[in-house]
């Protein structure tokens, strides 16, 4: 028995699957303890105790059990015995839930995402590797208020960075522009830089209804015609380079911001911010003068969790929009 004792909620993804021969592919199939009992070596680093939350594919994951999962995450945390918490879950949308919980946990102790790129039974599995790693960042003093972090391929990632690169190869997560926190090496987790300006919304209610529209060339207004008629509450816009529009689309942006829809600018390229330095016709000063909401650095799929969440909590959008950038 080690004094500290780590959390591990398994959630899916492919680190908990296993090919099936039936549907010649990977399917959710192997259990949090089996999970636990593939890295021997977890014994050496602190106590474990596995709370099998879900054993979805990471498509499958919601706000709403996102959310769900967060207060888990904070019930767990008041546990004084509870040094962190790491959470398996699946590649595709684990920038979105370890950023969700970012904004919305409220816990300071280390909370760790961690996952897999191949499956339990392929060869060279990443999985094993992964967990322990995350493990020895949960139970670092190091690691309390840092945010939550995403841990694979031995880099620590600030959930608000990291995105997935790459379909299949290991070393997928980047935290583009910024770099990973630190790294996890055999004798110790070892951290080159801290969070900064970490926002944290505290509502117990989230909108749902915000949706992603990504701007293509020659773009008309279609899209925010369909949106406007579901009465949509908010919409995150991803742009061209600094946020830059198509200028058809500017009749359907000025109706939505009429109709009180939420709008956020953000941009298709991955690193910068969106800014109102261009004034001509589709650039970011007349949308920004129109009402649109500038996001910052963040992606479209970021962007739109915090709006759920920020909707969720006020329904002032000079007070939603303070929470940007
Ligand atoms: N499709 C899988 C998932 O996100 C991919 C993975 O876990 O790597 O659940």
């Amino acid at each position: 028995m080690l004094d500290k004792k780590v959390v591990v909620i398994t959630t899916g993804g492919t680190i908990a699957m296993r090919y099936d021969e039936a549907t010649k592919g990977l399917v959710p199939a192997v259990s949090g303890q089996e999970l636990m009992d593939a890295v021997p070596e977890l014994k050496t680093v602190c106590d474990i105790e596995v709370v099998e939350f879900s054993n979805i594919p990471s498509p499958h994951m919601t706000p709403k059990l996102m959310k769900d999962l967060g207060d888990k995450v904070d019930e767990i945390a008041l546990d004084k015995t509870v040094a962190g918490i790491v959470i398996t879950h699946g590649t595709d949308t684990v920038e979105e839930s370890s950023y969700f919980l970012d904004l919305y946990i409220k816990t300071e102790k280390p909370v760790v995402f961690t996952a897999a790129m191949r499956g339990a039974t392929d060869i060279s599995s990443d999985g094993a590797k992964n967990i322990l790693c995350a493990v020895k960042v949960a139970a670092t003093e190091v690691a309390i208020s840092k945010g939550v972090m995403v841990v694979l391929n031995e880099s620590i990632h600030s959930a608000e960075d990291v995105i997935k690169t790459h379909t299949t190869n290991v070393d997928t997560f980047q935290s583009p522009y910024w770099g990973a926190l630190g790294y996890v090496d055999s004798d110790r987790v070892i951290f080159k830089r801290d969070r900064v300006n970490r926002l944290k919304i505290d509502t117990v209610k989230i909108d749902e209804s915000v949706y992603i529209v990504k701007t293509f060339t020659g773009m008309n207004t279609d899209i925010f015609d369909f949106l406007i008629d579901k009465k949509v509450a908010g919409v995150v816009i991803e742009g061209f380079g600094r946020g830059n529009l198509p200028p058809l689309i500017l009749d359907g942006i000025k109706r939505m911001i009429d109709a009180n829809i939420i709008v956020v600018l953000v941009s298709r390229v991955i690193e910068g911010r969106v800014l109102d330095v261009y004034s001509y016709v589709g650039a970011v000063k007349p949308v920004k003068e129109m009402g649109a909401i500038l996001g910052g650095e963040l992606t479209s799929q970021k962007a739109r969790l915090k709006l759920m969440l920020l909707m969720g909590r006020y329904s002032d959008k000079k007070e939603i929009e303070k929470y940007f950038d």
